[in-house]
């Protein structure tokens, strides 16, 4: 029996999905306009062994995970005009980059990964629909949802009107019926990325999209929403607001699950504090993906994990002990006790203290497997043999030394992937590889 934190109740309750043989997991994904720092790997690997908890539990054909991916946004506007770029070749790069980040994490693609530019038509039939239904109004070419039409708004934040506007940071704009409005379609210029529709060409707001993509992919009820402890207000409550005014009023998730901030040492890691640090610059200096990923999971996923030297220390001397108890063993029996810790509310701390106290190599191999680790050979473990994750680096390190204008290293870098079998080609949308 697997048992979640639900951040609706404020309380651990049985996970009990509405359909054993189809069980719903959505995560708010990727807005694809630059690299993923850690902080945003970290929710990721959590649903990824979330995932994973649940396909042992209840088969490995229960599950749909869907993960988003937000391709049109202001952000990603602002980014292309900057470059002078169509905003796709953007979209396109970064996407790249944050598979190949998180696949160096050992994350696995979820089942459906919809795309915010594909979907325009579902969040334009929901919004028809909230206007409709008198839960949202047309002003100067916005389309707004009136969070007044909606008596339970607020219910996940649990904040009070005050704290609700002042923590969305909304735009008071002279066409809102009320300042806590937000927007679920905006107009577009015409040298700006737009869709017609019935109030003229224009874009969507972030929020609308996931509602609209669980409805379209999921259902009206899924069984798991989940994403970063930051998303709880506005962006789930208002994903929750369009939902069950669209749906007559049927909750949008069971279960909703939050994970916490990633920091760095004192202060939240985020783009706009400038102290993040990426998946790519860490695998860079010669940290591996899955020591990334354990030292992600090292702390319990609701806790704030404070992201440190000895942090990253720690959770290669545990992938070292793991890997020499394991060797090559073909994976046995998960241990009972790894389960039920991660089966508590994904307790990883005890799931790894019980993993690291077991001694037998099959089950030390299986029980890791089911959160993402042990999942290369040890051969190639202490070895240090580079795989996708050490060219990618390198790629990395390649485009930085060209930036500095350092051509002689850049062409070092060149030769010696080549000399490796692995050809590089660069394009607009950055570089790629292959192999020859
Ligand atoms: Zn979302």
């Amino acid at each position: 029996m697997i048992r979640l934190h639900d951040t609706m109740t404020r309380e651990k309750r049985e996970f009990a999905p509405a359909d054993p043989e189809r069980i719903t997991m959505y995560v708010c994904g990727p807005t694809v306009y630059g690299r993923a720092h850690i902080g945003n790997a970290r929710p990721a690997v959590v649903f990824d062994t979330l995932a994973r908890l649940i396909r042992h539990e209840f088969g490995g054909k229960s599950l749909v995970y869907a993960r988003n991916v937000t391709d049109v946004d202001d952000k990603i506007i602002a980014s292309a005009a900057a470059e002078g770029i169509d905003p796709s070749v953007i979209t396109e790069r970064f996407e790249r980059f944050y598979l190949e980040d998180m696949g160096a994490l050992g994350v696995q693609p979820p089942d459906i990964a919809p795309h915010a530019t594909q979907e325009i038509a579902a969040m334009v039939a929901m919004i028809e629909r909230l206007v409709g239904l008198g839960h949202a109004y047309e002003a100067e070419g916005h389309v707004l949802f009136a969070v007044g039409s909606w008596d339970d708004y607020g219910e996940l934040s649990r904040r009070d009107r005050d704290a609700m506007i002042a923590g969305a940071r909304v735009e008071v704009a002279p066409y809102k019926r009320d300042p806590a409005d937000f927007v679920l379609w905006k107009p577009s210029a015409d040298d700006v990325v737009g869709w017609d529709s019935p109030w003229g060409r224009g874009r969507p707001g972030w929020h609308v999209e996931c509602s609209a993509m669980i409805a379209n992919h999921l259902g009206e009820t899924i069984d798991i929403h989940g994403g970063g402890l930051d998303l709880i207000f506005p962006h789930h409550e208002n994903e929750i607001a369009q939902s069950r005014c669209t749906h007559a009023g049927a909750p949008l998730a069971r279960f909703w699950v939050h994970n916490g901030f990633v920091d760095m040492g004192s202060e939240k890691m985020s783009k706009s504090l400038g102290n993040i640090i990426t998946p790519n610059e860490l695998l860079a200096q010669g940290h591996k993906g899955e020591t990334l990923r354990l030292a992600l999971l090292s702390a319990h996923y609701r806790q704030p994990l404070s992201w440190t030297e000895e942090v990253i220390g720690q959770a290669k001397a545990n992938l070292d002990r793991l890997y020499r108890t394991a060797g090559d063993a073909e994976p046995g029996e998960v241990d009972a006790g790894v389960v039920e810790a991660l089966s508590d509310d994904l307790n990883t701390p005890l799931a790894l203290s019980r993993l690291m106290a077991l001694d037998d190599p099959a089950t030390v191999k299986a029980s890791a497997a089911l959160l993402g680790l042990l999942q290369g050979s040890a051969e190639h473990w202490f070895q240090g043999g580079e795989g996708g994750e050490g060219i990618e680096a390198r790629i990395t390190q390649r485009a930085e030394a060209k930036k500095n204008r350092d051509f002689a290293a850049a062409d070092r870098i060149r030769d010696e992937l080549k000399a490796e079998g692995i050809v590089l080609e660069d394009g607009p949308g950055g570089t790629t590889w292959r192999r020859e």
